[in-house]
């Protein structure tokens, strides 16, 4: 039994992890590497749990949001990606800005705080298309924090903008119009693993690490926040998961040690979903491997504020475990989600504010509507305010 954590071990070898985490000290490669291995699931759930009420008490997030895939036609053919069609594939959409009017007032009408807007790398539509979209839904609803846009999409955008797609100076200039547009924030998706091996093996053709990197640095000078996500489960190794931790962790010292605004402020592991992807054959991370990459997630990012347990894609039930193994947050409403379907065939997958925080409570923690930068939500039906202070975190 550790003296200050109160942890029954089944592996000795975790001891030196057990006293890190009860001093807050920072865990190495090698730690992270054990956390994977061992059999003692109980105590990396457990010190992850610990580290997770240190931060957060008995507090768990939840916010109402809808999310608009406004295009899957893609240029690219990643294997593990279920969403993309070319132009004239079956299933092909491509929503208009009528169609994107519509969904702003659904959302208004709805009180939702956020849309999260993300889509395939459509070769034809031009990056006006983009500012109009983001302009449109700031005409109809100003207080709806505006999510949007992948790494790669913002590549893409600087790519058909003609700002080319390799400099800093493009990519920062592309962001410039689409704040100017109403962008608030950056969703964490398109980072994958970073490690040259599997991009190369599974999603050659799209940005790398680096490049995922530079466009949340510029992000982040441009002083918006931005998540972090990590699709694990495929051809990854578990080495290769605590090295794209290790990277994001170096990324937010330095965004810590410079003068910029913006932050990492969730990382959000995304289990691998077979689908009908070129990669269909592997059977995806089982329950207890996503339980574990939760823990470890929380374990290894001790300077990223929040662990998200991302319901669509880990199901309510496995994002209440998770919420008693490191994670804080389990996402909001959704409504209709196009990229992946766990638990239905269409992709209306909705979880009603009631199913939110019933998942929240019977967890063990107290819920708490967010906006998208964490500030508490007062409401009152589908009237909203913000406290303006953010609720602070002990990291
Ligand atoms: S993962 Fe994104 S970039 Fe890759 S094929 Fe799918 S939609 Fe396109």
């Amino acid at each position: 039994m550790s003296d200050t954590l109160q942890i029954q071990l089944n592996d000795t070898s975790l001891e030196s992890i057990v006293e890190k985490v009860a001093n807050q000290q920072r865990l190495t490669k090698e730690d992270g590497m054990l956390l994977f291995e061992t059999q003692d699931l109980w105590t990396v759930c457990s010190l992850a749990d610990s580290v997770r009420k240190r931060m957060h008490g008995d507090i768990a997030y939840y916010n109402i949001n809808r999310h608009i895939n406004y295009s899957n036609v893609c240029a690219l053919s990643c294997k593990f990606c279920d969403f993309h069609r070319k132009k004239n594939q079956e299933g092909a959409y491509q929503h208009s800005l009528d169609d994107i009017e519509k969904e702003a007032h659904t959302a208004l009408e709805s009180g939702a705080t956020e849309i999260h807007i993300v889509g395939g790398l459509h070769p034809w539509l031009p990056f006006e298309y983009y500012t109009d979209m983001l302009q449109t839904i700031r005409a109809i609803a100003p207080d709806i924090h505006l999510k949007a846009f992948t790494a790669v999409e913002i590549v893409h955008f600087a790519k058909i903008s003609k700002r080319g797609r390799d400099g800093k100076a493009g990519i920062s200039s592309v962001l410039e119009d689409l704040i100017a547009s109403g962008l608030g924030s950056l969703p964490g998706g398109g980072a994958e693993v970073f490690d040259e091996r599997v991009h190369d093996e599974v999603f050659k053709g799209k940005i790398g690490g680096e490049k995922w990197l530079d466009v949340h640095r510029c992000a982040h000078e441009l002083g918006i926040n931005s998540n972090a996500t990590m699709l694990y489960g495929h051809v990854e190794s578990r080495a290769d998961r605590i090295k794209h931790m290790m990277v994001l962790r170096e990324e937010q010292d330095r965004a810590e040690q410079s003068s910029t605004d913006g932050r990492f402020q969730t990382m959000i592991p995304l289990p691998f979903i077979p689908g009908v992807s070129e990669l269909a054959h592997l059977p995806g991370p089982s329950g207890v491997e996503n339980l574990r990459t939760i823990a470890v997630s929380r374990l290894m990012l001790d300077n990223v504020p929040h662990i998200k347990a991302f319901w669509i894609m880990q199901t309510i039930q496995m994002a209440q475990h998770m919420l008693q193994c490191g994670a804080n947050d389990i996402d909001g409403t959704v409504v209709w989600y196009d990229i992946t379907k766990v638990t239905t065939e269409t992709t209306h997958q909705e979880c009603t504010t009631e199913d939110l925080k019933r998942a929240i409570r019977d967890a063990g923690c107290t819920p708490v509507e967010r906006d998208t930068l964490y500030r508490r939500v007062h409401r009152k039906g589908t009237a909203w305010s913000i406290e303006t202070r953010p609720i602070t975190s002990n990291i």
